[in-house]
């Protein structure tokens, strides 16, 4: 009797596990139809960690309003934020960072364009990518990702191409009904330039060195 007990209590404990990494995802997976949308289907349930770190991807997003799509690899999938005006590199600016679903991890190179009728439609470009480091501390101690993440109090040192050194997030308590607000914030480290401004300078993809305007505009000659 007590050994069925123990067996039914682990097969619970691993179905709750199995249900609980599912559940991240469900979200992301309710919005798409992806027999319409290119996107990562978010199935994939290892994905291969990156030996250098944790890695974070900015997607520039030309949707019902441009913004940019801020993730971070947190627990095995891209937490992520849209931010409207994009990163700064310049410490005096916070920047709103809506949270938005998680994504899969295989998200991290997708560029396309999102079909009509769909939801996020349009052009998404890789603006930036790379790995970063957890970096926030208390009392000379790392607070692991999640649990900065549950407090919301995020400190990264990003290794991107565009974006170097430390980015805060930080949660405000201005949240609406169904958003987390945030604000990002370059950290005043030797990669705070306050004269620098990528996100108007270096437009251009990581990975294809395309623009948004140029994926839209390649459509639009197709048809
Ligand atoms: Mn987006």
């Amino acid at each position: 009797m007590i050994k069925k007990v123990a067996a039914l209590t682990a097969l619970f404990i691993v179905l709750g596990c199995m249900l609980m990494s599912n559940d991240s995802l469900r979200s992301y997976k309710k919005k798409r139809n992806f027999k319409d949308t290119s996107e990562p289907k978010g199935d994939t349930k290892h994905h291969k960690a990156d030996p250098n770190g944790p890695i974070f991807v900015i997607q520039k997003h030309d949707a019902s309003h441009l913004h940019y799509d801020f993730r971070l690899e947190i627990n095995g999938v891209l937490k992520s934020w849209a931010v409207p005006k994009g990163p700064s590199t310049n410490p005096t600016i916070k920047r709103l960072a809506m949270e938005t679903e998680d994504h899969p991890m295989e998200y991290a190179t997708f560029e396309g364009v999102i079909p009509e009728g769909n939801y996020g439609a349009g052009p998404v470009i890789v603006w930036d990518h790379g790995t970063f480091d957890n970096i926030k501390e208390k009392d000379g101690k790392k607070i692991p990702l999640q649990q900065c993440y549950k407090n919301g109090q995020i400190e990264v040192d990003l290794h991107g191409e565009k974006l170097k050194g430390g980015y805060a997030l930080i949660r405000t308590p201005m949240d609406t009904e169904d958003k987390k607000k945030w604000l990002l914030i370059k950290m005043r480290d030797q990669y705070a330039d306050a004269r620098r401004n990528p996100v108007s300078s270096q437009p251009e993809s990581v990975i294809s060195g395309k623009t948004i305007e140029e994926l839209t505009s390649k459509k639009k000659l197709k048809k």
